[in-house]
C-alpha cells in the first residue's frame, strides 16, 4: 500500500481532468491514473458554447484560446430523410446569447492540453497506468489497485474514488449498475479527411449534420483545414451493407448521401476508420460511500446535439465542489453528501436527453427542420443545443415544453389522420 490522497480520478479525458484541476485548486491533493499515454485519438471534437464559462473557472480557458483551435458558430442540419428543409443553429441568436462561440478541438491534443492543465494546478498525473480495481472495506470505496506500465500493481489509498473512466465505465460495469438505452441504439464509424468541399450555404467552422434515412453523418472542420468525417446508423444497415471491413462499410455508409459525397468528391482520408457501437448508457447509481461517478461513466447520451464533452465538464465540476465540500465538513465523503449532485446531473442529462429523442422522431425532426418555427421557440431551442441546460430561466423552459408538446400533438393527428376516414377506429 502507498502513498495516501483526498481523490483518486480513474481517467484523465475531460471529466477526469476537470475533477482533478478543480480539487487541486482547492488544495486537494488528487491523483489522476489514465491508462494511456497522451497525445491519444479520442472521437467527440465538436464542443458546446456553454463549456466556455467552465474552461474561465479552470483557469485554462486563456491556455485554450492560445491553443488556436477551430472557433465554431453553430450547426447546419439537411432533413435528407423527407428531402424537406435545413435547420441551421446559431448560437448568436439564441435566448441566452451570452456565450455564441464554440471550438471543434482534435481530442488528442485538446485532452493532452486539460490533462497537464489539471498537473500545472498541483493534480498529480500518472499515465500509462490502468486501474484494475476499486477497493472497498465494506460498502466504502477507500482506494484502487493499479497497474503501471512496467506491469507492476500497487494499492493506492484515497479518501474519495471518482469514475471518470468514459464508456468504460469501470465502477459500474463492477457494481452492475450500467444499463443501456434501447431507444438509442446505434453505430458509429468515423474518421478524419483532407481536401473536403465546404458547402456555399454553410458557415466556416460550422459542425456540419446531413440527415438520410437510417444514417446521420458529422462534417467537423479543424484550424488545420482537416476534417472529422462521422456516419451514425441504425446497427441493421450493417448487414445490409455487406461489407466485409470497416473501411468498406463506411464507404457504403458515405454513399448512400449524395450531399456526403458531394462534400467528399477530391477528399482524402488521413487516419484509419474508427468504429464505435451500443454506446447510449447510464449507471443507475452515481453515486456511494467514498465514490462518485463523472462524465461518460456517469451517463452517455447518443452524440447528435454533440452534448458529451459539456456534460463531462459539467458533471466534473459539479462533483468536484461537492467532494470538496463534503471532505472539509466531515473529512470523508458519504452517498447522501451528493445526493444534490446525483439529482442536478441527472436533470442535465434529462434536458439533453429528450431532445435526443426527439432527433431519431420523424415528427420531431420534421418539425425542426421547418422553414419558420415562431421566433421565441427557436431562440430557446437554440440555448438548449448551445449547452444552457443549466438552472433555464422559466421563458426558456415554457418555450421548450411548448415545441415538445406541439410534435406531440403533430404526431397524434398525422396518426389519426392515416386511419380511415380520418377519425379514431
Ligand atoms: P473519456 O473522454 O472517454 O475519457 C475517459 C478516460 O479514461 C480515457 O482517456 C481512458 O483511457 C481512461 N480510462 C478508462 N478506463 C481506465 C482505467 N481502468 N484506468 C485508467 N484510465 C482509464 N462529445 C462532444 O462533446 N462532441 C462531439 O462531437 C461528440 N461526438 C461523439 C461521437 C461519437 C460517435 C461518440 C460515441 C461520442 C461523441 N462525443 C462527443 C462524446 C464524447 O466523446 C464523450 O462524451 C467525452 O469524451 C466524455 O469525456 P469523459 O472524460 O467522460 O470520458
Amino acid at each position: 500500500m502507498t502513498e495516501s490522497y483526498d481523490a483518486i480520478v480513474i481517467g484523465g479525458g475531460p471529466a477526469g481532468s476537470t475533477v482533478a484541476t478543480a480539487l487541486a485548486r482547492a488544495g486537494r491533493r488528487a491523483l489522476v491514473l489514465e491508462k494511456e499515454k497522451f497525445p491519444r485519438f479520442h472521437v467527440g471534437e465538436s464542443l458546446l458554447p456553454f463549456s466556455l464559462p467552465i474552461f474561465e473557472r479552470l483557469g485554462v480557458a486563456e491556455k485554450i484560446r492560445a491553443a488556436g483551435y477551430q472557433k465554431k458558430f453553430g450547426a447546419f442540419f439537411w432533413n435528407d430523410v423527407t428531402g424537406s428543409g435545413t435547420r441551421p443553429v446559431i448560437f448568436a441568436d439564441a435566448l441566452d446569447d451570452r456565450h455564441p462561440m464554440a471550438y471543434q478541438v482534435k481530442r488528442a491534443e485538446f485532452d493532452a492540453l486539460l490533462l497537464s492543465h489539471s498537473a500545472a494546478s498541483g493534480a498529480h498525473v500518472r499515465e500509462e497506468t490502468s486501474v484494475e480495481d476499486v477497493l472497498f472495506e465494506g460498502r466504502r470505496a477507500v482506494g484502487v489497485r493499479a497497474r503501471g506500465k512496467d506491469g507492476r500493481e500497487e494499492e493506492i489509498r484515497a479518501r474519495v474514488v471518482v469514475d471518470a473512466s468514459g464508456q468504460g465505465a469501470f465502477l459500474s460495469k463492477r457494481l452492475g449498475t450500467r444499463r443501456f438505452d434501447s431507444k438509442l441504439k446505434r453505430a458509429a464509424l468515423f474518421a478524419h479527411y483532407e481536401g473536403i468541399r465546404w458547402p456555399a450555404d454553410a458557415r466556416p467552422g460550422d459542425i456540419l449534420l446531413p440527415v438520410a434515412e437510417g444514417v446521420w453523418y458529422w462534417v467537423i472542420p479543424f484550424s488545420d483545414g482537416s476534417m472529422s468525417v462521422g456516419a451514425v446508423y441504425d446497427p441493421a444497415l450493417a448487414k445490409e451493407s455487406g461489407a466485409p471491413s470497416l473501411e468498406e462499410r463506411f464507404e457504403w455508409l458515405l454513399a448512400r448521401s449524395p450531399r456526403m459525397l458531394d462534400f467528399l468528391g477530391g477528399a482524402r482520408r488521413t487516419s484509419k476508420v474508427f468504429a464505435i457501437s451500443d454506446y447510449s448508457a447510464t449507471s443507475g447509481k452515481m453515486r456511494g460511500d467514498g465514490y462518485v461517478l463523472v462524465g461518460d461513466a456517469a451517463t452517455f447520451l447518443d452524440p447528435v446535439f454533440s452534448t458529451g464533452v459539456f456534460l463531462a465538464l459539467a458533471t466534473g465540476e459539479r462533483a468536484a465542489a461537492a467532494v470538496d465540500d463534503a471532505l472539509s465538513r466531515h473529512g470523508r465523503l458519504d452517498a447522501r453528501d451528493l445526493a444534490a449532485y446525483e439529482k442536478e446531473a441527472k436533470k442535465l442529462f434529462a434536458r439533453f436527453r429528450r431532445f435526443v429523442y426527439g432527433f431519431y422522431d420523424p415528427v420531431f425532426f420534421e418539425g425542426f427542420c421547418t422553414p419558420d418555427p415562431p421566433e421565441k421557440m427557436r431562440k430557446a431551442v437554440t440555448t438548449v443545443l448551445a449547452g444552457g441546460v443549466e438552472n433555464p430561466p422559466f421563458v426558456q423552459t415554457f418555450w421548450t415544453q411548448l415545441m415538445l408538446l406541439v410534435v406531440g400533438f403533430d404526431r397524434v393527428t398525422q396518426r389519426l389522420r392515416r386511419r380511415p376516414g380520418g377519425a379514431p377506429a
